[in-house]
Parts: structure tokens; C-alpha cells; sequence
């Protein structure tokens, strides 16, 4: 199973807004935009390669993806 990073926006903010506020990434299956804690994220959204999880670039995380990407990932 492959997994991304994706990301929500601050209250208001849309992956339109050229200065969008990341509010926090959220860990999806790749080309999925639900996120493994049960958020909708925009499917327009920012992704990034899970690589950049654990690592200044993959900040804020959302609390609850990180501990169940934690128990998918052998
Ligand atoms: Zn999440």
C-alpha cells in the first residue's frame, strides 16, 4: 500500500488561494483524498511523498493519522 501526505487548509482557506494557510497534513492512500483519521480533504489539495514524514516538511501532522500510519506501515 502506498501513502501521501496531504493537506488542509486553515478555516476559509481553499487549495485555490494563491497564499492558502496550511492548517496541518493528514496521511490518504495514494490518489485518495479521505484521509486514515476519516477527514474529506480537497482532492485539489497539496500532496507530498510520505517521505517527508517525520521530517520538517512533512509539519504539522495531524495527530491521529500519525498514530495509525504508524500501525499500517510494517
Ligand atoms: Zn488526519
Amino acid at each position: 500500500m502506498q501513502y501521501e501526505m496531504r493537506a488542509e487548509y486553515a478555516e476559509g482557506d481553499s487549495p485555490q488561494d494563491r497564499n492558502a494557510r496550511l492548517e496541518v497534513w493528514h496521511m490518504t492512500r495514494v490518489n485518495e483524498s479521505t484521509a486514515l483519521c476519516g477527514r474529506d480533504l480537497d482532492p485539489a489539495a497539496l500532496t507530498q511523498s510520505s517521505d517527508a514524514w517525520g521530517t520538517p516538511a512533512g509539519q504539522p501532522l495531524c495527530h491521529a493519522c500519525g498514530a495509525l500510519y504508524i500501525h499500517q506501515v510494517p
